[in-house]
């Protein structure tokens, strides 16, 4: 089964209990989440080529050119985007009118 070990953050003794999705402490009574339990993931952060967090409004230049879906314009290397916005998924970055990923994108 589990056999990591749980140390109470209280009292610092391992001798506690999974109760539901929270460890009891049996020495001091204390309770904490377990790791175990659906926590929400905190790893929204959309980072630019350099790995830099990205922000709303923060300005962007493209690094690599890019083909534009269903359009006959492109995006130069060097173009620079004022006031993006963060939307998330694969083409995370709402520039203007383009959805770019941000791994094309260098934070100015
Ligand atoms: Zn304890």
């Amino acid at each position: 089964m589990n056999t990591t070990t749980h140390t109470c953050p209280q009292c610092t003794l391992e001798d506690n209990h999974l109760q539901g999705s929270h460890h009891v402490c049996n020495i001091c009574g204390y309770e904490w989440p377990s790791a175990n339990a659906d926590t929400p993931v905190d790893d929204d952060i959309i980072r630019d080529a350099n790995g830099t967090p990205l922000s709303d409004g923060d300005t962007v230049m493209i690094i690599k050119d890019l083909k534009i879906k269903g359009g006959s314009n492109s995006l130069k290397v060097g173009t620079k985007i004022k006031n993006i916005r963060l939307r998330g998924g694969d083409h995370a970055v709402e520039a203007g009118s383009y959805m770019l990923k941000a791994e094309f994108l260098r934070k100015v």
